[in-house]
């Protein structure tokens, strides 16, 4: 399948991808939907708006802010288009405002206490981040409901759509493509047999729906939202939300790398864009889903690092970014990106996979060790569970960051330093990824029900 480098890095709002910006996402779409509901069925007088959270929604769904997202989505904001806006405005005003405007002249009640309902008890089977919206009459009757689910990444699919796919993505298939490669093995066959690189097969790819100047902008825009995002979390102190209490460290890290230069490693820099990235992410601030949030910090503090501390060029982060996005289209191909769907292996390692390719390629690596940088990254994460506590994307997903990071820059140097020949291939490491997810237990899903989430004793 073919997934554009424009879809798996998106500018867009924190703390989660598939528990904020998907349910967003979701919310705007049955607005739409319920739209053309009432346009064609015009007689009913009084409406009412209903929003059901199932299993993984319903258990962290408060701690990653999901009752919020789907507010905003019914007031008719996306990701894309608040960024700009003043946050705890927007969430004041439309958690208050009672109503909903489904057209010009058509509102529905809508309570955000009480029309947001957290379902821990009915699973949808199909997925464990289902959405169940319904449009009720004045006294409670069903008119017209709809059923979506969040997949990863900030993309949904309905429950039509989910119903005929296996693994669930919001892309084309590849054959529509220059070089339609769907795993490792058919990406290094046609790098060879076309001289070509990874960046180069991708962006012959991406070329077939946008002329190139388009391209680089829209890439120029996302390499600069990271180093935004990364900016900004080194230069903001105080405590983050939830309840959890956490401070915010990656300020006072950067302060004590740069007066102690002697001392620092590469390691220590990373951990230090990659969690000033998460920190913005957990503040609910603009971040790039990498190719998620949870997992938002650890692709551009690669990046970052290569940028700041090897002075990369533009060519080499365009590069950096084309081949990331490579890797991410096989992992979400072939397994997911999703922690509720295969645990944090999907999240911080896919992010770790294609942060090793990307560094490798813009540091002048072969299709087969950036292959190799891919794997060995992913490999590192294998069983990674997802377990945050308080359902909060904090801890343990901040640090985390940071050592994905770490273990990027590991990969990638290290395979720069071999042929490219390995034993376990990256697709053979993708299969592994999603097979140990499907065995995972539930708790360890995104759900805080395991791990870490219940080592913590709240005083
Ligand atoms: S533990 Fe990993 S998958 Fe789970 S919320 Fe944190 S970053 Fe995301």
């Amino acid at each position: 399948m073919f997934v554009s480098v424009l879809d798996l890095f998106k500018v867009g709002i924190g703390p989660s991808s598939s528990h904020t910006m998907g349910p967003m996402v979701a919310a705007n779409a049955f607005l739409n939907d319920a739209r053309h509901f009432v346009d064609s069925n015009p007689d009913t007088d009084n409406y009412h708006v209903r929003c059901t959270l199932k299993d993984s929604l319903a258990y962290t769904g408060v701690g990653h802010a999901t009752d919020r997202a789907v507010v905003l989505g019914l007031h008719g904001y996306l990701p894309d288009t608040i960024i700009d806006e003043n946050m705890d405005e927007v969430i004041d005003r439309t958690w208050n405002s009672k109503t909903i405007t489904i057209s010009d002249s058509i509102e529905a009640s809508f309570f955000s206490e009480d029309d947001i309902i957290f379902d821990t008890r009915n699973s949808l089977k199909q997925h464990p981040n289902g959405i169940v919206f319904e449009l009720l009459n004045s006294s409670g009757g069903l008119l017209h409901s709809n059923t979506y689910f969040s997949i990863g990444g900030g993309f949904i699919s309905t429950l039509a759509e989910i119903d005929n796919i296996e693994a669930p993505i919001a892309a084309e298939p590849s054959s529509a493509y220059p070089f339609p490669f769907d795993n490792s093995e058919e990406m290094l066959e046609m790098s060879k047999k076309h001289n070509k690189t990874i960046w180069e097969m991708k962006l012959a790819n991406e070329l077939e729906n946008l002329p190139e100047e388009i391209l680089n902008l829209e890439l120029d825009k996302i390499w600069n939202a990271m180093k935004t995002c990364i900016e900004r979390g080194l230069t903001t102190e105080g405590i983050l939300p939830g309840g959890l209490n956490t401070k915010r460290r990656a300020k006072k890290l950067h302060e004590n790398l740069e007066n102690d230069l002697e001392n620092t490693s590469t390691n220590d820099w990373l951990c230090a864009y990659a969690m000033a990235v998460n920190e913005e992410n957990a503040a609910g601030h603009m971040v790039v889903t990498a190719p998620t949030n949870g997992a938002a910090g650890v692709v551009p503090a690669t990046l970052y690092y290569y940028y700041k501390h090897k002075a990369a060029t533009i060519d080499q982060i365009r590069q950096f970014l084309l081949s990331a996005s490579a890797i991410g289209s096989l992992i979400k191909t072939n397994s997911s990106i999703s922690g509720a769907e295969v645990g944090c292996q999907g999240e911080v390692g896919s992010a770790s996979s294609m942060a090793a390719a990307g560094l490798c390629a813009a540091r002048g690596g072969t299709s087969e060790q950036i292959e190799n940088a891919a794997e060995m990254a992913l490999e590192h994460h294998i069983g990674m569970t997802c377990d945050p506590v308080k359902g909060l994307v904090q801890v343990p997903c901040i640090e985390r960051n940071g050592f994905g990071a770490v273990k990027a820059y590991t990969a990638s140097s290290l395979s720069l330093r071999e042929s490219g020949e390995h034993l376990i291939s990256l697709d053979q490491c993708i299969d592994a990824m999603k097979r140990t997810g499907l065995d995972m237990s539930h708790k360890y899903k995104e759900t805080s029900l395991g791990g870490l989430a219940v080592s913590f004793i709240e005083c």
